[in-house]
């Protein structure tokens, strides 16, 4: 292994975790004109960032527990949200069917009521009541189903919202370093000094003025054993898969569905041909990259929404499944679905050394707060801030999303009028993917063929380069699963293509 070269830069901010949480900070950082630097061990937005449900939600199911704050935060965050990045953040609508025998119909519409009114709602419409057997959404379920609500809440690419971030954080100055690993991190001469190994075994040093644990589920771990910390603060890992079927039913509205040991789980249509279900919620005691879907959460998520649908669904019907670790902060709650879904942050500022503060908890939906949040914490510890002031990540759109939230049929129009030769299809993904920097990716393409070789379900050369060149992907899993879903659409051969592919331009920026 190559010796620790010592660099002469100081940060004054350094970020462990390359998730939703750790990239969020980093960009409003930087905005703010702080220095930024960010190591995440993987892939950026590559563990549980790229594993939930995608929705950007107040968390309906979270009024029963009475965290208001939370809801509330999260409600006023999706029209935000949707505002800086209509690419990849959109408007869903919800059908809950009432279920005799479990929550009563005065209690959905109270829930619903509180839902419409607690988060500043102006654009997503509100909610009505259905008659499911007249109404289009009634069509699938079972005959027993006869009354229904519909409200809204918001999609979201998940790991894409993450990658996004990073590059705007790069591009807004921070120092952007996946693959890269915080072995080590001690407080020395007033600074934080951490030891990096990326992924060619080459080390590193980096020092910093104040340091970040946004490593999610790692959390507890790179306190006690990167950072050698004492802290009293424990993770509660709480496991979540979801399954993939092929498309059950038309309609681009989805369904939330109570089970009878008190649980929701989503129905949503997803990725053109196919419908995902999920999630489950139980305690989880392993290494977390290790996660998997098991075959009793499949069975469980099948079971239960055969319970809602005309048809059943079985296992065999499950095309993929994932599934991720909730890095939940451990209130003592006894069930793993009561555990608070709030985030904490725990701040550990000795008066004679810097500040480090970690992250706990938390969802994709309040990440731009939670990341105003960590700043108001380290300011004090920091030099005065000389870029954007506090709010900025609201209102500047994300790399992409510099069109109207309702511009979307608009924005693929637009395209299609300067690039002809592109299919319908490829240009309504390409502008959901990319957004105005579509027009990055195709240049100067003047037919099909400029866009170079094809690699199957419409992916070209042309976007393997502009995903390598500007959203740090370096191997055929980060560009089919984590900056894409293509995986679902591509055989194993064409993914196996993809990754020479994707090697071919890593040995060419070894050599250059
Ligand atoms: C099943 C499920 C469904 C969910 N659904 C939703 C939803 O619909 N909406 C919503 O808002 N939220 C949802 N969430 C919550 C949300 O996904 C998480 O809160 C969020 O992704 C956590 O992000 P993070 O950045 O804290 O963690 P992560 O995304 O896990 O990022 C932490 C990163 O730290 C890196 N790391 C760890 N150790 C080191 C080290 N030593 N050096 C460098 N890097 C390191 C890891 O590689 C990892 O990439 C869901 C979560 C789950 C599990």
């Amino acid at each position: 292994m190559a010796s620790a070269p010592d660099t002469s830069e100081i940060h004054d901010i350094a970020i462990i975790g390359g998730g939703i949480n750790g990239c969020g900070i980093a960009r409003d950082a930087a905005g703010r004109g702080w220095s930024v630097f960010l190591c995440e061990a993987g892939d950026l937005g590559g563990a549980t960032s790229a594993a939930s449900t995608k929705l950007i939600h107040g968390g309906l199911r979270y009024l029963e527990y009475y965290e208001f704050r939370l809801v509330r935060e999260a409600l006023m965050e999706r029209e935000v949200l949707w505002g800086i990045a209509p690419h990849i953040i959109w408007p869903l609508r919800f059908v809950l069917p009432h279920h005799k025998g479990l929550r009563p119909a005065w209690m959905l519409r109270l829930g619903l009521f509180i839902y419409d009114h607690l988060g500043g709602r102006k654009k997503l419409p509100p909610t009505r009541t259905l008659r499911l057997r007249r109404d289009p959404a009634g069509q699938p379920l079972d005959v027993r189903f006869v009354r229904g609500y519909e409200y809204s809440d918001c999609w979201v690419e998940d790991s894409r919202l993450v990658v996004l971030n990073a590059r705007d954080a790069a591009d807004r100055g921070a120092e952007i370093a996946p693959r890269t690993r915080c072995v080590s991190g001690a407080r020395e001469d007033g600074l934080w000094t951490l030891t990096l190994t990326d992924e060619r075994g080459e080390t590193r040093k980096v020092r910093a003025r104040a340091l970040v644990n946004a490593a999610g589920p790692w959390v507890a771990e790179v306190l006690q054993q990167v950072l050698r910390a004492n802290s009293p603060a424990a993770v509660r890992a709480v496991q979540g898969s979801h399954i993939v079927v092929r498309r059950l039913y038309e309609g681009e509205h989805c369904y939330i569905f109570q089970n009878e040991d008190g649980r929701i789980f989503f129905v949503i249509p997803y990725e053109r041909d196919f419908t995902l279900i999920g999630t489950t919620d139980r305690d989880y005691h392993g290494d977390p990259a290790a996660v998997r879907a098991s075959a009793e959460e499949i069975a469980y998520l099948c079971d239960s929404a055969s319970a809602y649908f005309a048809k059943p669904i079985t296992p065999a019907d499950v095309v993929w499944a994932y599934s991720g670790v909730r890095p939940l902060y451990d209130d003592g709650a006894s069930k793993a679905q009561a555990a608070t879904r709030d985030y904490v942050l725990e701040m550990d500022a000795p008066s004679d050394g810097p500040a480090l503060l970690s992250v706990f908890g938390g969802k994709i939906t309040t990440y731009r707060r939670l990341a105003e949040s960590v700043l108001d914490r380290l300011a004090p510890h920091l030099p005065a801030a000389r870029g954007a002031a506090k709010g900025w990540t609201g209102q500047a759109a994300l790399p992409g999303g510099d069109f109207p939230p309702e511009g979307y049929a608009a924005e693929v129009a637009s395209l299609r009028r300067d690039y002809p030769f592109l299919a319908a299809r490829l240009a309504a993904r390409l502008v959901r993917a990319y957004g105005t920097r579509a027009r990055a990716l195709l240049g100067a393409a003047a037919r099909m063929e400029d866009l170079g070789r094809g690699f199957g379900a419409d992916l070209t050369e042309a976007e393997l380069r502009y995903l390598h060149d500007h959203e740090f992907a370096r191997t055929a899993d980060d560009v089919v699963w984590h900056r894409s879903k293509l995986g679902l659409h591509l055989s194993h051969e064409e993914i196996a293509a993809i990754e020479r592919f994707m090697q071919s331009l890593a040995t060419a920026d070894a050599h250059g």
